[in-house]
């Protein structure tokens, strides 16, 4: 089979491998889509190297079909369309313990140490199968919507610690595919209206389509003046911060009402130093959270939003690579005029 290996930093190649086969407990899945995560070309330059194992198959956004089922395992059959949570919990630290698997403390990575999605077959092993993050999706949908499961498990995550609540008014920093993800949910948790910051790109477009309230643009608009309009005067309830720029959080710390609450759900460029006012926090009461990754739950419930289509994934999907251009497809999601970039092994010519 092909598999795009990552042997080195920046050196991503494809290659023919073996086929896996499934030992005990283990699952084939035969890759329908793969979409690609700012976290992958983190991986793929070397800026992210924790959890990381090289040689290693790229690709934790991952959906397809059982192609087979190795020995004593039970609930999936050849043919189950499929997608799964990568970050598999050891279950017995103490972070796990603590209904915080997000943090295990144990945790494998699938695409980053263990072989991902970015290859014709994935073999699922025995331990993320028997912890559950192996999902069978009740659903005929493209692969490359199923496969987004994965970002929106983790928005679900980030909005289950700064919550919407009816009738808020939610800013929300950046319209890549997180961003936009978050404008989804937070029009689903019944927000008032939502604020999007998004420099000029096809993203804005999108964002007004997912049913942002207004889409600014923070390099030529004046940002602030914007949010006073759309909140009273005070400021939003809900600020979400969806990309890695510092000094957003500070940014972010002036324009939310007293009392209001603050994800920072990007992580950071560079070190992610911010110089910050932290007297904002003081006086305004503010809350302020980050998040990381997700727990299972919330891919199950990510997969049940996108199956039954309270989410659109498919008009996020604008790029589509077969696997042999998977450097294409990196070169792709680099670009600003993408917003999420598909890899499937299936095809073999776009
Ligand atoms: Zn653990």
């Amino acid at each position: 089979m092909l598999a795009a290996r990552l042997v080195a930093h920046n050196d991503l190649k494809v290659e023919d491998v073996p086929t896996p086969s499934p030992g005990p407990g283990e699952v084939l899945v035969e890759v329908g889509a793969n979409t690609i995560c700012g976290t992958d070309g983190r991986i793929l330059r070397g800026d992210k190297t924790s959890y990381v194992e090289l040689p290693v198959v790229l690709g934790h956004e991952v959906a397809g079909r059982v192609a087979e089922v190795g020995p004593r395992v039970t609930g999936y059959r050849v043919g189950d369309r499929v997608g799964m949570q990568p970050s598999v919990p050891d279950l017995g630290c103490w972070a796990c313990r603590q209904g915080l698997e997000n943090m295990c403390e144990g945790q494998r990575i699938l695409g980053y140490s263990v072989n991902g999605g970015m290859a014709e077959y994935m073999l699922v092993p025995a331990y993320a199968v028997e912890a559950g993050c192996l999902f069978v999706a009740e659903s005929d949908l493209p692969y490359e919507q199923l496969a987004l499961a994965e970002p929106l498990g983790a928005v679900l995550y980030g909005q289950s610690l700064t919550p919407v609540g009816v009738g808020d008014n939610v800013l929300i920093v950046g319209a890549g595919p997180i961003g936009l993800l978050h404008l989804q949910i937070a029009r689903l948790s019944g927000a008032r209206s939502v604020i999007v910051s998004q420099p000029p790109s096809p993203r804005q477009a999108l964002a007004e389509q997912f049913g942002a309230t207004v889409v600014v643009d923070p390099l030529t608009q004046d940002l602030a003046e914007v949010v006073r309009q759309h909140t009273g005067g005070r400021g939003p309830d809900v600020v979400i911060i969806c990309i890695g720029v510092p000094a957003l959080v500070n940014e972010a710390l002036r324009l939310t009402r007293p009392g209001g609450r603050i994800n920072v759900f990007a992580g950071l460029t560079g070190k992610g130093w911010a110089e910050i006012e932290a007297n904002l926090i003081h006086y305004k009461q503010l809350t302020v959270t980050g998040s990381s990754a997700m727990r299972r739950s919330d891919y199950e419930t990510a997969l049940g939003l996108i199956t039954s289509q309270q989410v659109d994934t498919a008009s996020m999907v604008t790029h589509r690579f077969p696997l042999k251009d998977v450097n294409d497809a990196f070169a792709a999601a680099a670009a600003q005029e993408a917003v999420k970039v598909a890899v499937l092994p299936g095809t073999t010519a776009m």
